[in-house]
């Protein structure tokens, strides 16, 4: 812990627009409930980029003591991050959808069918009207 400057958000003012999150290169600032967040302080090193992002000035800097930032703690928390995005990336894409209204498998049953050659995946609310037009 050092005493040092760090972003501080006032969450009466935060309205949860979520601007802050991608101008921090550290990634430090999340949402949660429906507030920004500096998930870890270690992540945040006070540079302040995401304040002229905020409409309602809800960020500021403050010094006050926090743990130190740390460049290796940003480097891990990235690669989590980026691990994160792609297992979620890998389950989008190996989710099935309606051929004909595209809902997903999670939404309702899907069923193999043969229309005019060509296989195809169609929910169970679209195949009466496959079947009978
Ligand atoms: S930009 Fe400001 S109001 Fe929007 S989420 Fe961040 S702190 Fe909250």
């Amino acid at each position: 812990m050092t005493k040092r400057q760090i972003v501080h958000i006032d969450d009466e003012l935060c309205n949860g627009c979520g601007r802050c999150v991608t101008p921090c290169a550290e990634q430090a600032i999340e949402l949660a409930d429906g507030k920004a967040r500096v998930m870890r302080e270690e992540l945040c090193d006070g540079a302040g980029f995401c304040l002229a992002v905020c409409p309602t000035g809800a960020l500021t800097i403050e010094e006050r003591e926090a743990p130190d930032f740390s460049e290796e703690a940003v480097h891990r928390h990235r690669l989590e991050q980026m691990i994160k995005e792609n297992a979620a990336k890998k389950a989008k894409a190996a989710t099935l959808h309606c051929e004909l209204c595209g809902r997903s498998e999670n939404d309702a049953p899907l069923i193999a069918v043969r229309d005019q050659g060509t296989s195809r995946w169609v929910c169970v609310k679209c195949l009466p009207a496959l079947i009978h037009g």
